[in-house]
């Protein structure tokens, strides 16, 4: 394949805790093991989108002072952009924090963040504990080879609920999830996923990163996109832990 994959990451400086520069990593390193090229544009606060330009959009976790920081220019600079993106069928990826902010909005006791409403949902910062701990969800991806477990870590104090126009990425098999009640996981809306799973969530899911890697190179290319297989002997023994640890409650 001649072209790179090219990967926007959205306020990596701000929105970025619990590896979610390792899940990049696991992206760029996926990609070399095949041949395939791959490049990381930083776009931060004030920075404007490409539409055009990118693959995949990165959208870490953070802490509620840092969405505070950069959500009203998310919506203000890049919300656009990111609409054309994602109707040209490129990659979106929000990982906790990033994930509370593709939907509509995040209250937040008096005040209410805005979200830039790229799938169906609000979250609300609840007066009770944290949801946190291991977590393993069920998921049926398109195109994705069947139902597979999703396993990673969740720590928010956000309940997020779904609208009637966006699908959950999972069903719960151990932990909190999106509300600790509905028992669903993360959303999906064609290209677009979120999900309150880090800790890191690609290192412990490859089969997911390729999925997006292939999600991402058939926008580029307009066409369906099939990587080779790659000898995954650590990162299915990765999946596996963080898959017991969750269905141990560790
Ligand atoms: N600040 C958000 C919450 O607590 C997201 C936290 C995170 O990204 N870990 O719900």
């Amino acid at each position: 394949m001649p072209d790179p994959l090219r990967i926007c990451a959205l306020y990596p400086d701000v929105m970025n805790i619990y590896a979610d520069r390792g899940n990049l990593l696991l992206l760029e390193r996926r990609c070399a093991w095949r041949g395939i090229g791959f490049t990381v544009t930083a776009a931060g606060l004030g920075d404007a989108v490409d539409p055009e330009a990118h693959d995949l959009f990165y959208l870490g976790g953070g802490q509620d002072r840092d969405q505070v920081l950069c959500a009203r220019g998310l919506v203000d600079v890049k919300r656009e952009a990111l609409h054309a993106a994602a109707a040209r069928g490129a990659v979106s990826l929000g990982v906790c924090g990033g994930y509370q902010l593709l939907g509509h909005s995040y209250a937040l006791g008096d005040a209410s963040i805005p979200g830039i409403g790229l799938v169906d949902l609000e979250t609300v910062r609840a007066d009770g504990p944290r949801l946190i701990g291991n977590v393993a969800i069920e998921v049926d991806l398109p195109g994705a080879g069947g139902a597979r477990v999703l396993a990673g870590f969740e720590n928010h104090g956000g309940r997020t609920r779904l609208g009637p126009d966006a699908e959950p990425l999972g069903r719960v098999l151990r932990g909190h999830g999106n509300d600790g009640r509905s028992g669903f996981e993360g959303v999906r809306s064609g290209t677009v996923i979120g999900t309150y799973l880090h800790g890191p969530l690609l290192p412990k899911n490859a089969w997911l990163a390729d999925h997006l890697i292939e999600l991402a190179l058939a926008s580029r290319y307009g066409g369906p996109v099939s990587l080779d297989p790659l000898d995954d002997s650590f990162e299915s023994a990765a999946h596996l832990s963080a898959e017991k640890a969750a269905r141990e409650n560790r």
